[in-house]
């Protein structure tokens, strides 16, 4: 039986976003406060931080896109839209069409000298910058903590993109692989499993 694939093809970022809110949306407001959904987007970076340095990353195509979907599911959360915040934060210019395949290849070629090493300190460092910056604005709503926390989506966004580079992951080929019927788990979109058992392997 043919079945049907329900991830953009070439997909942009506004279509990555329009996917990870049609498939995750419901569940993620039922079940997650946004810094739960922070704390999935750490455990799966720490996950590919362990795969390099154990120099075993034949698994860290998987996690990066787990690690990017709760990232995209922050931002729909936060109300923000990655398409206006990324040609803000990280100095690039992007139309509506850009794709995101194009989009890597811009970050990659960007930080084409950089070391694997390098790249994974600064997704964890971008990612815990989450993790200051929401816990700032939760505390205070003020509008330049948001700022700050906008900033840190972004960047985390490019340093994903980066690192999936220098690991051989074109990640737009990748979360076809994962996500090409809608969740990755119980391939529905909108998701029904809603992650309950969502072991970090
Ligand atoms: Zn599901």
């Amino acid at each position: 039986m043919q079945t049907t694939c329900l991830f953009p093809h070439n997909c942009t970022l506004h279509d990555l976003q329009e996917f990870n809110n049609a498939t995750y949306r419901a569940v993620n407001l039922r079940n997650f406060e946004t810094a739960d959904m922070a704390c999935r987007l750490f455990r799966f970076i720490a996950r590919v931080l362990f795969h390099v340095r154990s120099e075993a990353t034949e698994k860290s195509g998987y996690h990066l896109c787990m690690a990017l979907s709760w990232l995209l599911a922050i931002a729909n959360r936060l109300d923000l839209k990655l398409k206006e915040e990324i040609p803000l934060h990280c100095s690039v210019s992007t139309s509506p069409e850009t794709t995101l395949a194009e989009l890597q290849r811009i970050f990659s070629d960007r930080h084409r000298d950089t070391a694997l090493e390098k790249a994974s300190l600064c997704v964890a460092q971008k990612a815990m910058g989450i993790a200051s910056a929401l816990e700032y604005f939760r505390e205070t709503h003020r509008d330049d903590y948001f700022v700050a926390l906008s900033k840190k989506v972004a960047e985390t966004f490019e340093a994903i993109c980066v690192l999936a580079g220098l690991l051989g992951i074109e990640l737009h080929n990748e979360l076809l692989i994962h996500f090409a019927r809608g969740c990755c788990k119980c391939k529905g979109t909108p998701c029904s499993c809603g992650f309950r058992d969502d072991r970090v392997v």
